[in-house]
């Protein structure tokens, strides 16, 4: 794998593998991999597409700046991991290199009804932030694929809809993978490292919650109970919820019964100790 901490120098080296005909896939991430991260350098790899990953911790998604300074680092066990799983670039750059002229200066994106729901009205200036950052990531490395994960269902869709406002959609394949989880279910996260033995032992909860959302929802239960029920659960068993909803999947339009035409998402955020954790299920 080659590192690259410079804008040149990445993009020089990606010109001459697009001159003899490479695909280029893109991994970005904020690091602290795990099995999940490497489940989307494994994807390209499996379609013969070159892995390119980025690990920049941007300072312009984090609304909670303590959040920003706790957010883990573990670079040279990324590093391993990501040789293992054959990626061929690792691209490490500094915020100076991202924003020269600061954060502020980078193009904002609006994203509408999507910063206004779920994530974005927990986190006022968070999809800001991943669509400055994402737009200058995908200036920089112009990918022909564009890796995500389903774990980050509205980001997901916060960068699809970039992609159509730069113009990108018909150029970027976009490839959405399935959530990695631990045996008890708790989606892997670079989170999860800062929970406790206690917390990581009730984390899982959330997933039983998705679990028990889909089974009830989709036989009928008013959305409204199914939803308090489930926090409820989580408060009984020391789990702070944020938000416990289900969605339209193509729109986030919150929903209040169940449609079997319609594609549905439930997504949950809840505060395990002081880590804040998501994760979502598609109902139908
Ligand atoms: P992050 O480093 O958290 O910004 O995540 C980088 C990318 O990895 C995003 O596209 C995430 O959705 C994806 N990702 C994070 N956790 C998982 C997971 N458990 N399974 C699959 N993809 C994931």
């Amino acid at each position: 794998m080659i590192v690259f901490k410079r804008v040149s120098e990445l993009q020089s080296y990606l010109q001459t593998q697009q001159k003899s005909d490479s695909k280029i896939g893109f991994i970005p991430t904020m690091g602290a991999l795990h099995n999940g991260h490497i489940s989307l350098i494994s994807k390209a790899k499996e379609e013969g597409i070159l892995a390119v990953c980025s690990i920049f911790v941007n300072p312009a998604q984090f609304n909670d700046k303590k959040d920003f300074e706790k957010y883990p680092s573990t670079v040279a066990e990324d590093i391993v991991l990501l040789d293992a799983a054959k990626c061929d670039i690792l691209f490490l750059p500094s915020v100076h290199e991202i924003y020269p002229k600061g954060e502020d200066d980078a193009k904002s994106y609006d994203f509408g009804f999507l910063e206004t729901v779920y994530e974005g009205a927990k986190r006022p200036g968070h999809f800001k932030g991943v669509g400055k950052v994402v737009a200058l990531l995908l200036q920089i490395i112009q990918p022909d694929v564009l890796y995500m994960g389903s774990k980050d269902y509205q980001q997901c869709m916060v960068v699809k809809n970039l992609c159509l406002q730069m113009g990108l959609s018909e150029r970027i394949r976009f490839e959405t993978c399935p959530t990695k989880r631990e045996a008890d279910g708790l989606a892997m996260s670079s989170r999860n490292r800062r929970l406790s033995d206690s917390e990581r032992s009730i984390a899982a909860i959330i997933y039983q919650c998705l679990i028990s959302i889909q089974n009830k929802a989709t036989s009928g239960m008013s959305f409204r109970i199914v939803e308090k029920e489930c926090t409820e659960l989580m408060c009984a068993k020391g789990i702070k919820p944020e938000y416990v909803g289900i969605a339209h999947a193509d729109s986030l339009e919150p929903l209040a019964d169940f449609d079997p035409a319609v594609k549905m998402v439930v997504l949950i955020a809840a505060w395990v100790g002081d880590v804040r954790l998501i994760d979502n299920m598609i109902l139908n």
